[in-house]
């Protein structure tokens, strides 16, 4: 598990390594001689577009290398890249500096080369403080600041990364001396059309994926939508496993972008739903405010599966092996995904649902856990209020007491499943942390990257 950790922390950053030896050698190859200075500065310039290549095949959301190391981790690695990316063209950018220029002045090297650091500027400010809650969200202020930021607009602009990649690449094939390097150019266009082929072919994909027609919308609670989508043209629905979540992007529904979001499954394959698929979304902005537009009969396509919440080999786990499901606020839904699952196939393994709320109002879906308790009486609902008293349940923050006092705690031998906001998810990791409860163990899904 350790080798997994590794791999999902530097498999992005070796690919980049990887790839700039291979340009850099190349590009010594056809040279005597080189100044220390030029050295430094064509290669601060190679590993950064090495990166931003990386970066932008991150941004195409592989599934096949998502599944292995999950979307939040990926994009955190995109987010630590690029900003390194950012200091090598800095550095890049100062050894070749040739002082002020009119742009009619400069040669089209340089033209290509500040366009490419132009729109870079723009993807990074947008990814920081917009996108990415990862450098802004500890600090109160540039929260605040990122809250106000129109983030459809910014995830537009954050696509101009494509336009730098195409300007890097005709800044260096404008450089006589790399243009003339067969092995160089060869190499340069082999990682530049794959990336840029990928992220063309992903599009590509979204726009042609098959549409699902929104059978019911409802209100759960009175900021919660459920949403139940069938599918149209004679198609099934299709194959996931619990937990997962998809991308929706409304195709004709007015009063809503058609920006795709995502939200993990509360349905899962059971005779329920065996021909639909069921999502609940909380009201947290501007997109999911405006689902109030949405009705039946609108059409969705649904992005995915991603993550990797419930793999099959956990799904075939003896019963004997307890799970425990933390889930703080909406991030019920993969756990009521899961527990549908196994109430389908009549588990009565011990399932603990420790379901943290912050209102009265924020409860919902207890008939159906009733349900599911009746089925399984090894299946306990435990749901602790942190803002307001409410009568008949804990009050407080889930902690490893009251794990343990529940009957929640089998650190040793249970399989922790943890799901919500950011702050939930890490006092649940310090929770497991203090239980010694491996990687193995956990199965986390972030909301908020
Ligand atoms: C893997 C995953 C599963 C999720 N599952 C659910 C779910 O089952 N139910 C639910 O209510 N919410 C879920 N969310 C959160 C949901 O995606 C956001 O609340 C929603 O996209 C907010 O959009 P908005 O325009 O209304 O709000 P905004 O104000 O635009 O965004 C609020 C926050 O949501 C996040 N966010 C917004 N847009 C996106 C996007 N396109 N991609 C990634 N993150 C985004 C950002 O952290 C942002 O700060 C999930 C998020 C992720 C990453």
């Amino acid at each position: 598990m350790k080798n997994k950790q590794f791999w999902a922390d530097w498999l992005f950053p070796i690919i980049s390594l990887v790839t700039f030896a291979s340009l850099l050698a190349t590009m010594l190859m056809t040279m005597d001689s080189i100044r220390v200075g030029s050295l430094l500065s064509y290669s601060a310039g190679l590993l950064a577009y090495t990166s931003m290549l990386t970066v932008t095949f991150i941004g195409s959301r592989p599934r096949f290398i998502e599944k292995h190391f999950g979307m939040p981790h990926m994009f955190e690695v995109h987010g630590v890249m690029s900003v390194m990316l950012t200091i090598l063209v800095l550095i890049h950018v100062i050894i070749q500096w040739n002082g002020i220029q009119w742009v009619t002045d400069m040669s089209i090297v340089s033209q290509t080369g500040w366009v490419a650091a132009i729109a870079l500027l723009v993807v990074m400010f947008t990814g920081i403080f917009s996108l990415s809650g990862m450098f802004v969200n500890t600090n109160p202020a540039l929260r605040k600041f990122k809250e106000k930021q129109p983030r459809e607009l910014n995830l537009w602009l954050h696509r101009l990364a494509i336009v730098s990649d195409i300007f890097v690449f005709f800044h260096l094939f404008n450089l006589p001396f790399l243009r003339d390097n067969m092995f160089f150019m060869v190499l340069l266009s082999v990682y530049t059309i794959y990336v840029l082929g990928y992220y063309a072919w992903w599009k590509i994909k979204v726009q042609m994926l098959p549409k699902y027609k929104l059978g019911k919308i409802y209100k759960g609670t009175p900021s919660l939508y459920v949403l139940e989508f069938e599918p149209t043209e004679g198609r099934t629905i299709p194959q996931y496993n619990p937990g997962e979540y998809y991308w929706i992007h409304f195709k004709d529904a007015d009063g809503i972008t058609k920006e795709g979001h995502p939200f993990s499954t509360s349905s899962s394959i059971t005779d329920r739903f065996n021909n639909s698929i069921e999502f609940m979304i909380k009201e947290a902005g501007d997109w999911t405010k405006a689902l109030e537009n949405v009705k039946p009969g609108d059409t969705a396509t649904l992005e995915g599966p991603y993550g990797d919440m419930f793999p099959p080999h956990i799904q075939e786990l003896d019963e004997s092996v307890p799970f425990t499901l933390l889930a703080g606020g909406i991030g019920l839904t993969p756990m009521l995904s899961i527990a549908r699952h196994e109430h389908q196939i009549g588990s009565q393994r011990e399932i603990h649902l420790v379901w943290g709320l912050s209102f009265k109002e924020d409860m919902f879906m207890l008939e159906e856990l009733e349900e599911i308790k009746k089925a399984n009486p090894n299946f306990h609902v435990h749901i602790i209020f942190s803002n307001e008293e409410v009568e008949g349940y804990d009050f407080g923050f889930i902690t490893n007491e009251y794990l343990e006092q529940n009957g929640a705690g089998d650190y040793a031998n249970g399989e922790f499943f943890v799901c919500g906001p950011e702050p939930m998810i890490n006092a649940a990791k310090r929770i497991l942390d203090n239980g010694n409860v491996t990687h193995a163990q956990r199965h986390i899904d972030d909301f908020g990257f």
